[in-house]
């Protein structure tokens, strides 16, 4: 008897197949295992062999392809179970929402290893697996709740979410998640959860409290920065049910959980649930499609929610659909920082540190607190300059400044990484002087060991200043030694990135302060207030987390814009009315979430190129309307807004541009660009588009 499968395997992105491909089976013998739908099989495509899902399986050839064509499989992968009905619908739904083929997201959604272990390696891996010891440890006991974590807790386990948990910094919201967690694996011996952080490399102290917690034997780790052989251990984990836990980053969401109950999302509004290649995924979005298709109970969590996640928190009765919860107060006495907000216009010009501030700092670290400054900027200085003629260290690749790193005296592109020896004299004109303009955290970290030479620690000691940033953790292990030093009370002031800002438990912080933020209030990106608002109050929330503290902590924020909307909230800690002005606004402009963007990109060797081929593909999509009066009318609900360079114009010598696409309506916007592809590769054939690198679409769009 022969079958023919719909196979999904990795195709290169763009290429015209699409979809799935047509294989065949023959049954010969008893020996070779029946093809089921989800059976992971390998198969032969051009000369390669390929890792494939099957996807669905028929008796006859399908009419619109010639049976002398088609290709056998090569082989099923015995050993591992087929992937689950469901998470093959949720890949197809991610294909089909963000734009790529049904294969691309199948494989990327699977451990590399399985593509390129033999059979051999395999079954020895599945035989090590099987060895592993299950021992059912009891779990640990948690904390005894306060009662506005046990009414929230409540509130979970009664009601079906999806759920948007709005909780102060240090309300405790981590503690309500591993006893949702603990309720729902100790009411079904099966039971799955999957626990989703931004990052994971930025919080080892919540990998260790839930392995303490449930036990290491039943939790595994997904995350980028992981070795294949670990990643394949954990993916078989959690496939085989024999992981009860699985803790990762937005790659997480697809992980292959049998008897998934529950899904977190903590920081539910962290960029980088945003994947920025490839299939452009909102890893939080695609958490609460699957468990609504899986029935699984699904948690949000933030201080600082996204609009998106606050809008559809609204009550019920106007359109909301997920549940909030509020958690108001910090556990324990702990209060939240006082805002001083410091107007710079009346400091003396180049001041970076405001002489209240440097006396607060100073009198902290006498007392054996803590500080954090907060500069978003790392490096010495974002750009070198010549005064005489006016030089600037422009990348020659980027339409962007090389950074000056004064410790390995480096001119770094961050953009495309181009670097060079910083240049004795101008290279333009020869001057000798030249000098740095602006200031990143390598500076700030040197200006303060100068402010702070005379300051004396509770001990006698000098003070100790550290800097976290990208430069400082690029070795392995780098961060959490850091991260130590501060939780040890090694550190009197944490000079840092955004990286110090996310969701550490410091506890002996009482001063942050944000040394220049007003970049971001000037920004086009209508994203960038909410951005700024969340990143300051996740900074401030890393303040006076110990009630025991005797003194006052405080956030201080140094601008020229003391007045603006950011900061008179952020002095409040008033997140809704925050997001209430700010919705406001996006309603106005019919921005999301009250609307909903997709972005055409495209790559091109001039900006010419780029923005011509998507005025094409916009033409040809008005050209396809007027034949067509279903599209016309689809079109209708759809603004396309002609090409415009991208604000990062040209990175690698490629020049980039973008064509915004947006619509009240998320079904219209969706079959829009269902005709878009197809429509594109045509455009593409046509010779006025030579030159073109790539296009991509991206759905929902993080950045404008
Ligand atoms: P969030 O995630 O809301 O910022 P965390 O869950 O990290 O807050 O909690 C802040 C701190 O309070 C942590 O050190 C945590 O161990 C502690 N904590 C949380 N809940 C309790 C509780 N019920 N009793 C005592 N300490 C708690
Ligand atoms: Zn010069
Ligand atoms: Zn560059």
């Amino acid at each position: 008897m022969t079958l023919w499968l719909d196979i999904a395997v990795q195709t290169p992105a763009h290429s015209q197949i699409g979809g799935l491909l047509t294989y065949r089976h023959f049954r010969q013998s008893r020996e070779t295992g029946m093809p089921t739908e989800g059976a992971l099989v390998r198969v032969p495509l051009g000369s390669r062999s390929l890792l494939g899902v099957i996807w669905a399986i028929h008796d006859s050839p399908p009419a619109d392809l010639r049976a002398d064509s088609v290709r056998d499989i090569e082989g099923l992968l015995e050993g591992i179970a087929p992937l689950p009905a469901v998470w093959r619908q949720m890949v197809q739904f991610a294909a089909q929402y963000y734009q790529r083929s049904v294969g691309e997201v199948a494989m990327a959604a699977l451990p590399p290893q399985l593509r390129d272990l033999s059979a051999i390696q395999m079954g020895r891996r599945l035989k090590k697996q099987a060895r592993a010891s299950t021992d059912e440890t009891p779990f640990a006991p948690g904390l005894a709740l306060s009662k506005q974590q046990s009414d929230t807790l409540a509130q979970i386990t009664a009601q079906p979410g999806p759920f948007l948990i709005f909780g102060a910094t240090g309300s405790g919201k981590t503690e309500v998640y591993l006893q949702a967690v603990q309720r729902q694996l100790e009411s079904d011996p099966l039971a799955q959860a999957l626990l989703m952080v931004p990052e994971i490399n930025l919080t080892p102290q919540l990998e260790e409290r839930v392995n303490a917690r449930f036990g290491a034997e039943r939790v595994v780790s997904m995350h980028s920065g992981m070795t294949p052989a670990q990643r394949l251990n954990s993916w078989m984990a959690a496939h085989a049910g024999k992981a009860r836990i699985v803790l990762g980053t937005r790659m997480a969401v697809f992980a292959s959980l049998p008897h998934l109950q529950l899904i977190v999302v903590d920081e539910e509004h962290d960029p980088s649930y945003k994947q920025q290649e490839g299939a452009r995924y909102s890893a939080r979005d695609l958490a609460v499609y699957r468990g609504r298709l899986e029935g699984a109970k699904v948690i949000l969590g933030s201080a600082t929610p996204s609009l998106e996640s606050w809008h559809h928190s609204r009550p019920a009765a106007q359109g909301g659909r997920y549940q909030r919860l509020v958690m108001p107060e910090r556990v324990g006495a702990g209060q939240l920082p006082f805002v001083r907000r410091v107007d710079m216009n009346k400091q003396p010009r180049k001041t970076v540190l405001s002489s209240q501030l440097l006396t607060d700092i100073q009198a902290r670290i006498q007392r054996g607190e803590q500080c954090m400054l907060l500069l978003n900027r790392r490096g010495y200085a974002p750009v070198l300059h010549c005064a005489d003629c006016g030089w600037k260290s422009e990348c020659s690749h980027c339409s962007a400044f090389r950074v000056f790193h004064k410790l390995d005296r480096t001119l770094r592109c961050h953009h495309c990484g181009f670097t060079e020896r910083v240049p004795r004299a101008c290279p333009s004109c020869g001057n000798a002087d030249i000098s740095p303009m602006g200031r990143g955290t390598e500076q700030l970290e040197e200006h303060l060991a100068e402010l702070l030479v005379n300051v004396r620690r509770p001990d006698g000691q000098a003070v100790r200043i550290l800097r976290i940033d990208a430069d400082s953790t690029k070795h392995k292990g780098a961060l959490e030694s850091q991260l130590a030093q501060v939780h040890s009370g090694e550190v009197d002031v944490l000079v840092g990135t955004q990286m110090i800002a996310k969701g550490h438990d410091f506890r002996r912080i009482t001063l942050v302060a944000a040394i220049n933020p007003d970049n971001a209030l000037f920004s086009s990106d209508f994203r960038a207030p909410e951005r700024l608002f969340s990143l300051l109050m996740q900074a401030g929330g890393r303040a006076g987390r110990d009630a025991g503290q005797s003194s006052q902590s405080e956030m201080w924020v140094q601008t020229f814009h003391p007045q603006h909307d950011v900061f008179a909230a952020l002095k409040q800690h008033d997140y809704p009315a925050f997001a209430a002005s700010q919705l406001k606004q996006r309603e106005q402009a019919s921005l999301p979430p009250l609307s909903y963007q997709a972005l055409l990109r495209a790559d091109a060797r001039s900006q010419a190129v780029a923005q011509l081929f998507l005025n094409a593909t916009s033409q040809a999509l008005q050209a396809q309307a007027a034949q067509d009066p279903s599209m016309a009318e689809l079109l209708n609900q759809v603004s396309l807004f002609p090409a415009v360079p991208m604000s990062m114009q040209r990175v690698a010598n490629v020049e980039r541009a973008q064509m915004l696409i947006e619509s009240a309506s998320r079904m219209a916007l969706q079959k829009v660009l269902a005709t878009l592809q197809p429509l594109m590769h045509s455009v593409r054939s046509s010779p006025e588009h030579k030159g073109l690198i790539r296009w991509l679409v991206d759905v929902d769009p993080l950045a404008i």
